[in-house]
């Protein structure tokens, strides 16, 4: 899945006639000389992982320090029961991020994609659509080859983890692929799907990494709803017509310089940022 630009991937796309998820799998095949069923097997299995852990969330649980774990069930009650600011739909992305947030930070199964911290966001946006509306599942596991080709771009070209380029590179980046995957499964194009990634990637950009007591819990777990709202946006936005005057290649090497002027407080270290709030210390000191 290597393609050093989304340049080079849309060029292959135009190339051969192929649309941009398919150019992902056959580049997954060859590197890892796998045949494309292979590989497309292996992403149905990421795609039911991902299923599975929203369905085994346990709104009992809390996480080591007890600082989250119950946070989804108290949005899916809030939805049930109440009337939303945001709409039910989008109630159920946010409980569906915070379920996933949770399970990592409780220590359950989960999808990296692209690391533990950001694992929400990509199942917040896909799985509450599938479940929605009537979709293939075929459908989703194309938009899990978008997301995986648009992840491997900017891991080629940046970073993919909050302490080399802050949470810009795993919330930031988790919210760009989710754009570009329900893009995909909206009917959006390849430029739309770099729209979509580009207008995510941007309006997350400097975001630092901050986790309290450098656990990957707090911001961490809420930053999911934002990176999922945020992806929402953006898609919706490329499917509108409206486009991003920075190309998703000159983004993404935007983000990385961004990243590398950082300050290592920000980056994942647990000093600067909500990590150094006087209630982070008090909650540090009593762990
Ligand atoms: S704050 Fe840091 S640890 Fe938490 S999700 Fe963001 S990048 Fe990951």
């Amino acid at each position: 899945m290597s393609y050093q630009s989304m340049e080079e991937a849309q060029e292959r796309c135009k190339r051969e006639g192929i649309e941009f998820w398919k150019a992902v799998q056959l580049e997954d095949a060859d590197e890892r000389d796998v045949k494309e069923t292979d590989s497309w097997e292996q992403m149905r299995g990421m795609w039911q992982a991902m299923l599975d852990s929203i369905d085994n969330y346990d709104p009992s649980l809390m996480s080591r320090s007890g600082l989250v774990g119950k946070e989804g069930g108290l949005m899916e009650a809030y939805r049930e029961e109440k009337d939303t600011l945001c709409g039910d739909y989008m109630a159920k992305v946010m409980a569906n991020a915070l379920k996933m947030g949770c399970n990592n930070a409780c220590m359950k199964r989960i999808v990296a994609a692209p690391t533990a911290g950001a694992c929400g966001v990509l199942p917040a946006v896909l799985v509450t659509y599938f479940r929605e509306y009537d979709v293939p599942e075929e459908k989703m596991i194309e938009a899990l080859y978008v997301a995986a080709g648009i992840g491997q771009i900017i891991a080629n070209r940046a970073y993919l983890a909050g302490a080399s380029g802050g949470c810009q590179a795993e919330i930031g980046s988790g919210s760009g692929m989710a754009a570009a995957a329900i893009c995909h499964v909206k009917g959006g194009s390849t430029e739309q799907i770099a729209a979509a990634c580009a207008m995510a990637l941007k309006n997350l950009m400097g975001l630092v990494c901050d986790p309290v007591g450098g656990l990957v819990e707090v911001p961490c777990v809420k930053r999911n709803v934002g990176g999922a709202v945020n992806a929402m946006a953006a898609a919706d936005m490329a499917l509108a017509g409206i486009i991003s005057q920075i190309p998703l290649d000159q983004v993404i090497d935007a983000m990385k310089e961004v990243g590398d002027r950082m300050d290592v407080s920000l980056k994942e270290t647990g000093i600067g940022g909500v990590a150094g709030s006087l209630r982070a210390q008090e909650v540090v000191k009593k762990m």
